[in-house]
């Protein structure tokens, strides 16, 4: 999971991708880069720059004063596959055709036989990273064209639509051409676009983000999400081609609105927040209809991704809401964390209790989702030890009882909480006094569509999953090289 973004036409494109990475910083902790443009100097426009760590610590004034630019990429990265040092880290660079940079979120299902094809092929891979297959495959087809407009882009992106299985939004610059922006053919990763007027003197400028508050805050607006399949480029002249180029089942990822995205956001034009809301006025409906007995004294939400959820949860119950875990804000979110050991560390520095809003109540916690059940265990245990009398665990999301092949960080089966269990044997796991899941049908409701992806929950994915197993090979290997590290 990982957060792109993407200017051109900018004042300062350095600065337009700093405060847009910023912005996406909760979808990628582990380092962060950008590639910037310099059209006035067309012989050697391009600044490289990125490492390890938050956008706030690699980047100051002076690197981006240095950078500048018109046109830029940016990322920040959730490592999948891929790990260990700063030559994992994007956007990747190629010198030929043109010069080319690409960033990307989400993951290639067939990755290692991408890779093993390259390597036939005696093209030497620098990296782990799946986005440097990416970049050769894109880059191989777009030097093959005629041409290096709209056309030969559109080409390019087909090219990869044809060979890269899996979910993927993807960014690129063009040395001295212009950027373009392409989203995988059932659009399971997000993409957004926007425009902006300069000065008011009749330019514009264009971005892409992960998400729209990176654009929103920026000034940027027309804010659409790309379609699924289609690809847009924008080039020097600052005119926008675009076109679907391959069409598949529109699955966007449902996850985005329970978990990843941040609540400012809107996502396949529906606010993050507003489905959040729905979410608990769902879960509301399922309690009073299941549990109409049920002894409730407060409802309180993990924070803070469950907040929107479990306070129209409480007003539909008509139960009091209260704020009885707070969270360490210098702590990143957990489930994102590479491995097991870093998360269970990370668990104990992060929630701290309200003993007054807690002891003695029958309590009422709301989380977004359950994956491992790391912090699920643990946020029992809490309000146990803060005198609780019974603790009910509510999740928004279905139980998730099958790994997820593009991009979301459970690529395992073995690593669900939920993977071959019945409910109340998680809820046992857990150690609440009741566990209750939000179901497929709530979700979709309030989502407000069916077109979705809901593999992780439902088994059905999107594409083909037949390279699934050399993937989940490959993770194990990850996460071994990051335990030893650790
Ligand atoms: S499998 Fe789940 S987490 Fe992965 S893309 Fe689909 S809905 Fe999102």
């Amino acid at each position: 999971m990982c957060g792109i973004f993407a200017v051109i036409g900018a004042e300062n494109a350095a600065a337009e991708l700093y405060v847009g990475m910023v912005h996406l910083q909760h979808r990628g902790q582990d380092a962060a880069g950008m590639i910037t443009f310099d059209f006035n100097d067309a012989e050697n426009g391009i600044n490289i720059s990125k490492d390890i760590g938050l956008v706030s610590d690699i980047f100051d004034e002076t690197a981006l004063h240095t950078a500048g630019g018109q046109m830029g990429i940016g990322h920040t990265r959730y490592p999948t596959v891929g790990v260990g040092d700063t030559k994992e880290v994007q956007p990747f660079f190629n010198r030929y055709p043109d010069g080319i940079g690409l960033a990307f979120n989400g993951n290639i299902v067939n990755y290692p036989l991408l890779k093993e094809k390259l390597r036939k092929e005696r093209v030497y891979l620098s990296s782990n990273s799946d986005a440097e297959v990416l970049l050769q495959i894109f880059g191989d087809s777009y030097g093959k064209a005629k041409g290096d407009g709209a056309e030969a882009v559109f080409n390019a992106a087909k090219d990869v639509h044809k060979e890269v299985i899996g979910g993927y939004s993807v960014v690129i610059l063009i040395a001295s051409k212009g950027v373009a922006a392409f989203r995988d053919p059932n659009g399971i990763r997000p993409l957004v676009m926007g425009e902006k007027r300069i000065n008011g003197n009749g330019r514009k400028s264009y971005a892409f983000a992960s998400e729209s508050i990176a654009l929103t805050i920026q000034g940027y607006e027309s804010i659409r999400d790309l379609k699924p399949g289609e690809a847009v480029f924008i080039g020097k002249d600052l005119k926008a081609h675009s076109k679907v180029l391959t069409t598949g089942k529109p699955a966007p990822c449902v996850f985005e609105y329970v978990y990843f995205s941040t609540v400012e956001s809107v996502y396949e034009g529906r606010p993050i927040y507003d489905v959040r809301k729905r979410l608990g006025e769902e879960l509301a409906a399922k309690v009073k209809k299941r549990w109409p007995d049920m002894q409730i004294d407060v409802v309180i939400p993990v924070p803070d991704t469950s907040r929107a959820a479990a306070n129209s949860l409480a007003k539909a119950l008509g139960v009091p809401y209260e704020e009885g875990l707070i969270k360490n804000r210098y702590i990143g979110r957990t489930f994102i964390m590479p491995v097991q050991k870093i998360r269970e560390n990370a668990m104990k520095l992060k929630l701290k209790p309200i003993e007054s809003v807690i002891k003695g109540k029958n309590i009422m916690v709301v989380d977004d989702s359950i994956v491992r059940g790391t912090t699920s265990k643990r946020i029992v245990e809490l309000l146990r030890e803060s005198g609780a009398k019974t603790v009910c665990f509510l999740s928004t999301f279905p139980p998730i009882r099958n790994p997820c092949y593009y991009g979301i960080d459970f690529q395992r089966k073995e690593e669900l909480i939920a993977h071959g269990k019945t409910i109340e044997e998680v809820e046992k796991e857990l150690g609440a006094d009741r566990l209750v899941y939000m179901d497929i049908e709530g979700l979709q409701k309030a989502v407000g569509t069916d077109q979705l992806c809901t593999a992780c929950v439902t088994g059905e994915y999107p594409t083909t999953t037949e390279h699934a197993k050399e993937l989940e090979s490959l993770r194990k290997k990850h996460i071994a090289q990051i335990t030893n590290k650790c």
